[in-house]
């Protein structure tokens, strides 16, 4: 197991210096900001959908490593899927970062890929929102449209 917490803090790491899809999304139609007060994180989030899928997103901002690494393997995780498949992603991820693994409710969790290197973060209830900083803003950017920039 603590070999597999090395891997996990490995790839966050990489994810931190190197954020995946950390770009504005010039041909975004849906986006949002988010803050996490607590810790000092914000980034924006960027969407392109079409019919119901995700078919580029993006994200950018400033945070730590926890946060970072979340909204990168976010980006990585969502691309090409269905908004309802994005629906069953959140709750998964959102169970697995808030019930830590050795809860007895810990119920078996679906396959969340690589999104599984932040499972540590349930022991961790104050990184929590860290992890979730994204997540939460990728909801918000999917209830509004991104108004058009003006060409006058
Ligand atoms: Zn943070």
């Amino acid at each position: 197991m603590s070999d597999l917490r090395e891997l996990y803090q490995d790839v966050i790491f990489d994810h931190y210096k190197k954020p995946r899809n950390c770009h504005v999304l010039d041909c975004a139609n849906h986006q949002a900001e988010g803050y996490n007060p607590l810790c000092g994180d914000q980034l924006t989030v960027y969407l392109k959908v079409d019919n119901g899928v995700i078919t580029d997103l993006s994200f950018n901002g400033s945070g730590c490593a926890i946060s970072t690494a979340s909204a990168s393997l976010m980006t990585e995780a969502l691309k090409g899927k269905t908004l309802k498949e994005v629906e069953h992603l959140f709750d998964d991820f959102h169970q697995m970062v808030t019930t830590p693994e050795s809860a007895p409710e810990g119920a078996p969790r679906r396959d969340l890929g690589k999104l599984e290197v932040l499972s540590g973060v349930s022991e961790f209830p104050a990184r929590v929102k860290c992890a979730t900083l994204a997540w939460h803003t990728l909801q918000s950017a999917l209830r509004k449209q991104t108004n058009p920039v003006s060409t006058e």
